[in-house]
């Protein structure tokens, strides 16, 4: 092994972890910084009390080609607590829901509603995306434009249209590139998987463990700056939270770009001019338990142009059972939007008035009584927007302040954020931390 190195990671998601385990790994004492009460990030979960598993606070699965996600999984032995239900995904389409989530299914959807012409059109666009590894002449053209090119206006307003609206929003169809539509054509799979217990039980364990084998976790401690150390201490960084600050060989930081340029005031104004140049859009989802089901699928899409005042209905108990969920039966009623959305100052309640009259949507014999329990989560910060050429944009891992680095989900274009992807830049932020050490010796 190399010399030992104190690292400090700032961020207890899954990027955090995963980086923490491989430094832990190779022998180097680490440190990690989270702000919130719980490890996991945005993959974090909540319990009710009478809940045997935790349930995400923002809708989540893995898919089954998530090779990072799934390869750390199987390295650390708990394979076995991996699940792959057989959940049904459908979309909103004129006033009724189409089972979509697999080829047979789409193309019978296709076929029905626009024809022949339409369905080779299909065809030949999906196939070509899942098939193709060439990103990179794809996000040179805007999502909307290829699509209506190549796949045609019909299906493009029936289908892409309404995921890139509500992803996005309408101001950023002329941005969002179509690398970001390829990477989820090309990457994801129709089974998916989640974890004995719930994401959180996989983090917890995860956090455990790394505890066990030395890892310090400070849950409940954000970190209000990080510094170059003083003269005499080369490419050493300072860490400062509310309490301390504490001197580190090198620093990892997992949080927003927004809030990273703010963190390192070292760092060189055109690294962190990339930083604030990179968008994204937040999220909100209001989590609702009924006393009964209220539909048959998973997943709903749905289109904002038909009125829905949220982009997702998500039946999370037809993923995994309300038996794990002390009978309950959980909603998630997500939506993508720009921070200054009026949604993110409304409250539970006033969200509630908004969002639950739509349910009558899904069923019609729906009614507010069968409405047990309700929680509002809230993020500035859930999903990049790729606009197009955006690989000139991404700013490097390693940042230009010696010991320090920079990983986030803005990074891992072209691939859509995601769990799997925070492995796999975590690993990455540790695997240069650990190279830069060894070319020091
Ligand atoms: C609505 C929604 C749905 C999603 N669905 C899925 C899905 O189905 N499947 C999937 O795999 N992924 C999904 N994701 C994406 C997934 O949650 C993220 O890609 C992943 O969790 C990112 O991990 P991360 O470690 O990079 O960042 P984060 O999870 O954001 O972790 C960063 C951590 O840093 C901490 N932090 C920030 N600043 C500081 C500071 N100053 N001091 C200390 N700590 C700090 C934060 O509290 C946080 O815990 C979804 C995300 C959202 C928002």
């Amino acid at each position: 092994m190399s010399t030992q190195r104190h690292i400090a990671i700032i961020g207890a998601g899954i990027a955090g972890l995963a980086a923490a385990l491989d430094l832990n790994e190779a022998g180097h004492r680490v440190t990690l910084y989270e702000a919130a009460p719980q490890a996991g990030g945005l993959a974090a979960g909540f319990r009710a009390p009478h809940w045997e598993w935790s349930l995400e606070k923002f809708y989540h699965h893995w898919f089954a080609s998530d090779k990072y996600m799934l390869g750390l999984i199987e390295r650390l032995g708990w394979r076995d607590q991996v699940l792959f239900p057989r959940p049904y995904t459908v979309i909103y389409y004129q006033g009724k829901f189409y089972p979509l989530d697999s080829y047979v299914e789409a193309f019978k959807f296709t076929l029905s509603k626009f024809g022949p012409i339409d369905l080779v059109r299909f065809g030949l666009t999906g196939v070509y995306l899942k098939l193709t590894p060439r990103w990179q002449p794809l996000e040179q053209v805007t999502a909307d434009a290829w699509m209506r090119q190549w796949a045609g206006d019909r299906i493009y307003n029936a289908l892409w249209r309404p995921l890139l609206v509500g992803k996005f929003g309408e101001e950023n169809l002329d941005v969002v590139n179509m690398a970001w539509l390829w990477a989820r054509i090309h990457a994801r799979t129709t089974r998916l998987g989640t974890f004995v217990g719930g994401f959180q039980a996989f983090v917890d364990k995860l956090a455990d463990l790394l505890r066990s084998r030395g890892v310090e976790i400070r849950l409940s401690t954000p970190v209000t700056q990080i510094r170059r150390a003083e003269a005499g201490q080369a490419g050493r960084l300072t860490v400062a939270t509310a309490d301390d600050v504490a001197t580190y060989d090198a620093v990892i930081s997992t949080s927003s770009p927004a809030l990273m340029a703010r963190l390192a005031p070292d760092l060189p104004e055109s690294y962190s001019a990339s930083l604030r140049g990179l968008k994204s859009m937040g999220a909100i989802v209001l989590v609702v338990t009924l006393d009964r089901q209220l539909t048959q699928y998973y997943w709903h899409s749905l289109a904002k142009e038909a009125g829905f005042p949220y982009l997702a209905m998500v039946e999370h108990t037809n993923f995994i059972g309300p038996e794990h969920y002390g009978g309950d039966h959980i909603l998630y009623l997500g939506d993508y939007l720009q921070t200054d959305h009026e949604y993110f100052s409304l409250s539970k309640e006033e969200l509630l008035e908004r969002f639950l009259p739509s349910l009558e949507r899904f069923n019609p014999a729906f009614e507010r009584s069968w409405v047990r329990e309700s929680w509002l989560w809230k993020t500035a910060y859930a999903q990049p927007v790729p606009p197009v050429n955006h690989s000139r944009n991404i700013p490097p891992i390693e940042t230009p302040l010696p010991g320090l680095y920079f990983a986030s989900m803005s990074q891992v274009y072209p691939w859509d954020r995601g769990t799997n992807y925070a492995v796999e830049i975590g690993q990455r932020a540790a695997a240069l931390v650990m190279a830069e050490a060894s070319s020091n010796e």
